[in-house]
């Protein structure tokens, strides 16, 4: 497990290589295509290298649940078990808790980088638990964000303005949880809205070409890598949930994130 905790950080840098390749000598016209041409290559004529991507990831996120599953019960029985944890399981997982320590994470790399961080405010009711594996749920929401704070920063950046509030609002269904993230950041160009599910596609620096080759650790940025919505995708997808992202361009972004709380959803590795 250890020795695989980076793969996807390596496998985005052998994407992104193989994506600056074409950009280059331009494979089949790349010069010819331009930047532009080359991203549309990539998303329309390449649509296998993002269904690999998506299975091999999805496979990744089951194979690890496994493993994790397998260690926590170890440790478990040989220590005491934590309360309400089933291995990686927690039975009592508090949405609102998990939101307010995935903000914190988000904001401190924020605070980093732009040496500031837009308020998050956090709508839902605390004492609601379901059962879900907590470390997914802050990866989820940690990606979500990081993506609107950065959203809202930079629209903020050179303004004397306070930052609109960041709202994270978590509703409790028969069926599913929804966590709502919306920001008022300035939202996603039409034209990006199609690519923010691929691989890849960011709007920010790449670090990944910073990144220690042989160990495959890259920076903690708040942007830059490009799967950080395609991954939180397949985690919500992997135990039934969707996620969606809709846009106002010009005025912010909502990103809809619904959890199935039935247990009743089969593996989806196909
Ligand atoms: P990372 O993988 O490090 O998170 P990233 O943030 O660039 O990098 P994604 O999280 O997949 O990658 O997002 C892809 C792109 O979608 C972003 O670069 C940004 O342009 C756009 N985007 C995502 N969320 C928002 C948002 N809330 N407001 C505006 N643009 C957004
Ligand atoms: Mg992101």
């Amino acid at each position: 497990m250890d020795r695989h905790a980076n793969v996807v950080p390596m496998i985005a840098r052998g994407v992104l290589e193989l994506k600056l390749e074409l950009e280059r000598e331009g494979g089949e016209g790349g010069a010819r295509l331009g930047k532009r041409g080359v991203e549309n290559k990539w998303m329309n004529d390449m649509p296998e290298i993002h269904q690999f991507l998506d299975g091999f990831y999805m496979s990744r996120i089951g194979i690890r649940m496994l493993m994790g599953q397998h260690v926590a019960l170890e440790e478990a029985a040989a220590t005491a078990p934590q309360e309400n944890y089933i291995g990686l399981i927690c039975t009592k997982v508090s949405p609102v808790a998990v939101a307010r320590d995935a903000i914190e994470d988000a904001r401190s790399i924020c605070m980093r980088q732009y040496g500031d961080a837009p308020e998050v405010e956090v709508f839902g009711d605390e004492s609601f638990t379901f059962a879900y594996v907590p470390g997914h749920l802050h990866q989820m929401l940690f990606e979500l964000v990081k993506n609107s704070l950065r959203a809202v920063s930079d629209k903020y950046l050179d303004s004397d303005q306070m930052p609109p509030p960041i709202r994270v609002v978590i509703a409790e269904g028969a069926e599913d949880v929804t966590i709502k993230i919306s920001d008022e950041g300035g939202g996603i160009r039409r034209s990006g809205l199609q690519r923010i599910w691929t691989y890849l596609y960011t709007t920010a620096n790449s670090p990944l070409l910073e990144m220690d080759a042989d160990t495959g650790a890259g920076p903690a940025v708040l942007a830059g890598y490009g799967y950080g919505l395609p991954l939180s995708r397949l985690y919500a997808r992997y135990f039934g949930g969707d996620l969606q992202v809709l846009s106002m361009d010009g005025y912010g972004t909502d990103a809809y994130l619904h959890l199935n709380r039935l247990g009743n959803i089969a593996e989806p590795l196909t």
